[in-house]
């Protein structure tokens, strides 16, 4: 090797010197250095490992520690933190599905930073039932026999599914037309081969017969399942039993019948806004069915979770499965999802439950939306570069609820003069406090039914570090 050309391995940055660098710098995001080392120490090998490679092209040192400040920023705004969610579907999953209730939060810090009685039984000084009063509240609530909680409704699914459809009777019969994926790797089928089932798909797409149901019972059938088409509809030549004829099909052959509902509705939708009615708990289980489940968070909006409420008997018994210690809530999901239960309880059927997704779900364009527009227009009156105003818009439930739902709505029209919309969008993401909108045709819009009036404030704040005011 000549001199003239230096050993590259000798032009590749020790770890020390780029570390020191950074700490010289004061527009580094927070991480801890342990975070920070391992991320310097990462690219450095990659570098090393590129040179190997052949790779002759070695960045400057400056370079080297501009592209690692990069990556400690956008490491350190991948953790979880609050979001503004300027979308205008509710139950955003990539955005955490529900936003709980004031009540739910403080119950969460209270019962998280002391101790607290999750198995004990203050009367007696004994060890007692975890979350046995919630599980009254849920009965009570959905005018059920009995119910239980899980982690989620795939597991409170999972958990009916190896419970009822188990050993002899390993068979569970469903509609070709519910064989659905619920989103995110969830697909009916492979739930039915995690918890061992045998699936006996009948009917066809579009159509199903109570006779399908009916020819496909044998003494190794142990459910029949009905599985809520929540995040699509089917329309045309379609048809499917009605779920009381299931139900006296399953009686007349001593099979349980289970509904999975997802989207779990506990109020009547069509009252929150002008959307359609979706089915709720009680009211499926008063059409007999032996067990529903339906998520935490969802329409319900309450924490993550799975609840299941239906007949004693069989609730008794999944709470008996090994697997059902697996699944099981933790004291903070379970504390929210009390605070939660007691919201609808102490509402009754008087009031709308005080639930930030309700709220959402039901404020008014002309009374709520369109006050807090015109403030959010009138701030922003002379900014250079944006050209500000307001759009009548369609917002959604999400989560996979109710996909036909069009709620009514109104958001903020952004046009950017200086940068593009992509640009806008990527730098209300990159704000302290995140602002998540859509780009519909030339504008950024940012719809206001999913923000919460209290950040109203942000969003100005937001787009005026982004936009200079003359
Ligand atoms: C959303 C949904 C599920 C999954 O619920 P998670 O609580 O997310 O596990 C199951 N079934 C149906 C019908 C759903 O809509």
């Amino acid at each position: 090797m000549s001199s003239k050309t230096p050993n590259p391995f000798s032009l590749i940055p020790g770890v020390d010197k780029v570390l020191h660098a950074i700490s010289q710098r004061e527009d580094v995001a927070p991480l801890p250095l342990a975070l920070t080392t391992a991320l310097v120490r990462q690219a450095v090998e990659s570098l090393r490992e590129d040179v190997k490679n052949g790779c002759t092209e070695i960045p400057k040192f400056d370079a080297f520690v501009e592209s690692s400040v990069a990556s400690i920023t956008s490491l350190f705004r991948s953790r979880i933190h609050p979001v503004i969610n300027g979308t205008g579907v509710c139950i955003h999953t990539n955005l955490g599905r529900s936003p709980l209730s004031s009540d739910a939060v403080e119950s969460i810090a209270g019962v998280g930073q002391y101790y607290n009685n999750l198995e004990l039984d203050l009367v007696s000084g004994e060890r007692g039932t975890r979350g046995g009063f919630l599980e009254k509240c849920l009965a009570t609530l959905i005018g059920a026999e009995s119910a239980t909680v899980t982690n989620n409704c795939a597991a409170a699914l999972i958990l009916m599914l190896k419970h009822l459809a188990n050993g002899e009777r390993n068979e569970a019969i469903i509609s070709r037309g519910e064989l659905v994926e619920i989103g995110g790797g969830f697909r009916i089928p492979e739930i039915m081969e995690a918890s061992n089932t045998r699936l006996i798909e009948v009917g066809a797409t579009n159509k199903t017969s109570l006779e399908d149901y009916e020819k496909a019972i044998t003494p190794r059938t142990g459910m029949l399942l009905k599985v809520h088409r929540s995040n699509f509809w089917m329309g045309g030549f379609t048809h499917e039993p009605t779920t009381e004829e299931l139900v006296e099909l399953g009686k007349a052959h001593g099979i349980p019948v289970v509904e999975d509902l997802g989207s779990g509705a506990i109020v009547m939708t069509e009252s929150l806004a002008p959307i359609p009615h979706e089915p709720t708990a009680g009211e499926v289980l008063n059409r007999g069915v032996d067990l529903i489940c339906i998520s935490g968070d969802k329409l319900l909006g309450g924490p993550q979770a799975g609840i299941i409420a239906g007949r004693a008997d069989l609730i008794a018994g999944i709470k008996k499965e090994p697997f059902f210690r697996a699944l099981r809530c933790d004291k903070l999901i379970l504390t929210a999802m009390q605070a939660t239960i007691l919201e609808y309880l102490s509402a009754g059927d008087g009031r709308q439950p005080d639930l930030p997704l309700l709220r959402m779900l039901s404020a008014s364009v002309d009374d709520e939306l369109r006050p807090r527009a015109d403030a959010i227009v009138a701030a922003l009156k002379g900014v250079e570069g944006l050209e500000v105003g307001t759009v009548q818009s369609i917002a959604r439930c999400g989560g996979g609820t109710m996909p036909k739902a069009e709620i009514e709505s109104l958001a903020l029209d952004l046009y950017p003069t200086t940068m593009s919309l992509p640009k806008l969008a990527q730098r209300m993401r990159e704000q302290a406090l995140p602002v998540m909108g859509y780009i519909a045709g030339d504008r950024f819009r940012i719809d206001l039914r999913t923000v919460f009036p209290e950040q109203d404030g942000k969003v100005v704040e937001n787009l005026l570090a982004i936009f200079r005011k003359v």
